[in-house]
């Protein structure tokens, strides 16, 4: 698969190559790409815009895999010194949800933790290879801001903290503005810049200090200040950790370009001397709610227990998400999310009968096995081009509308299409819902097989085992047996003969 995806750092839709196979790639041996994503801050239920960067986190490695790459991928979990404003200022989020809630600030990561995982198993997100805490990685993040300390990138703020000076980062801007030095240059010319404050706007805090007779709950103790961790030093100190000092993909929500993503650059860029840090940086669009912005004040800032309560489920939701790609602005309506169920429920009904017609496949594949050498295997020519269609749709910045489209349009032409074609879809569709899709197609089918209506071949199996039994030709029952559990099925011995159910 000639995988395409879009790099906000070059503006382009760029072919995507392995940082390995990079001339300017120094680092070690590797034979999986590495993939880092930022969140979540665990201060309170994630809402479904949240949920939205995950999914899409989710399905760019899983992306990766079925393009034939193996994916070490990183997301980290925010405990600790995150402020409300994305920028130097606001209330911290940790000792926010404290008050709120009456508990500690450590409680509150523990609690928020455990909902932001739950969550992803509804929304059959697999959990990521390593989900560091902020807090469990503080020394590396002192380590970060010492170097940048001795080079001289940093200055202190009375009362205040030891910040960035990103005058003296020499690519600062570069991921928000295609001509950013002028961008940044008529940025500072236009503040008016106080003795006390911050030498330029856009200069950021490593660390802060806590204020003079303010107890913080996860302060730390040095010997000038007292003081907590900084938000975007994590990043750059666990991405290191867990992966490289350069990698393939960071990826996170579009609010991350103008403030986080940037800063997480020059802190790593200034440590290692290495441009550009991470190869691709690839970036989800918000989600917004009725047209309009989604927020806490707005009282439209829903989460998975809102979702829930109207009668949807985690995996009408799953759905919902991929009826937009993951660059573009999703608009959430009540409709909307109505609308992806019942798009499911019919895709589930779809995939039944083609179920039905082919009780007989044995579904064992090896996993990760990449779609390329996986089409190969594929004898009808009508499901080759199906699946030739939804690789092009994947390949072109994970078009997932455009694989929908595919996929509900070759289920509803299966009137005109062969008996031999319809095995072959059915084990494409099976890959491609083990692999990508998740939205519960098989569960359901699965399920309803036990009460609907045993396939006339599996009974006349079941028929022949019973006269074989009664010719005491055990070796033939045993054969037949077999032939049926093959068929996902098991038969058992009662009162009336048999019974078959579901394996
Ligand atoms: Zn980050």
């Amino acid at each position: 698969m000639q995988l395409h995806i879009y790099n906000t750092l070059t503006r382009a839709k760029e072919l995507f190559v392995p940082l390995m196979e990079d001339p300017n790639y120094k680092g070690p041996k590797k034979d999986f790409i590495w993939f880092y994503s930022c969140w979540p801050t665990v201060y309170r239920d994630p809402t479904i815009g949240n949920y939205r960067a995950t999914f899409t986190a989710d399905l760019i490695r899983n992306v990766l895999k079925i393009s034939g790459y193996k994916v070490k991928a990183v997301m980290n979990i925010t405990d600790v010194g995150h402020l409300v404003s994305d920028a130097d200022e606001g209330e911290d989020k940790l000792e926010k949800g404290s008050r709120r809630e009456g508990i500690s600030a450590w409680d509150v990561a523990k609690k928020y933790e455990k909902t932001f995982k739950d969550g992803m198993s509804s929304l059959h997100i697999d959990q990521f290879d390593v989900m560091p805490r902020a807090t469990d990685n503080i020394p590396e993040q002192i380590e970060l801001i010492k170097n940048l300390e001795e080079k001289w990138y940093t200055y202190s703020l009375a009362w205040d903290g030891i910040y960035m000076d990103t005058s003296k980062v020499e690519h600062y801007g570069e991921l928000m503005w295609p001509n950013y030095k002028k961008r940044l240059a008529d940025l500072n010319a236009g503040e008016r810049v106080e003795m006390w404050s911050k030498k330029n706007p856009t200069d950021f805090a490593l660390r802060k200090f806590s204020p003079e007779n303010e107890q913080r709950q996860m302060e730390r103790e040095s010997p000038r200040w007292k003081w907590f961790p900084w938000w975007h030093i994590e990043c750059s100190a666990m991405s290191t950790k867990y992966l490289w000092t350069q990698f393939d993909i960071h990826h996170g929500g579009a609010d991350h370009i103008t403030i986080h993503h940037p800063n997480e650059i020059a802190q790593s860029e200034c440590w290692f001397h290495v441009h550009p840090w991470v190869k691709y940086w690839m970036h989800n669009e918000f989600l917004q709610v009725d047209g309009g912005k989604m927020s806490k004040s707005l009282g439209n800032a829903y989460n998975l227990k809102d979702i829930e309560a109207k009668g949807f489920s985690g995996l009408d939701l799953r759905y919902f998400y991929f009826t937009a790609q993951y660059s573009s602005f999703q608009n959430f309506t009540w409709e909307q999310l109505e609308a992806a169920k019942n798009a499911r429920n019919n895709l589930i009904k779809k995939m039944q009968k083609l179920f039905d017609a082919h009780t007989k496949i044995i579904l064992d594949f090896d996993f990760w096995m990449s779609y390329d050498v996986f089409k190969d295997e594929i004898e009808s020519k009508y499901v080759w081009d199906v699946l030739e269609d939804m690789i092009a749709a994947l390949a072109d910045d994970i078009n997932t509308p455009q694989l929908l489209a595919i996929i509900n349009q070759s289920l509803n032409s299966l009137d005109k299409v062969e008996e031999v074609d319809m095995k072959d879809l059915f084990v494409a569709f099976h890959r491609l819902e083990k692999n990508l899709l998740k939205v519960g197609l098989f569960d359901r089918i699965g399920q309803e097989t036990v009460t609907i209506k045993v396939p006339s071949e599996i009974t006349n199996l079941a028929d022949q085992r019973v006269q074989a039994k009664k010719n005491k030709n055990y070796g033939l029952a045993d054969d037949l047996r077999k032939q049926i559990n093959d068929a996902w099925r098991e038969v058992k011995d009662n009162k009336d003969g048999y019974e078959i159910t579901k394996s």
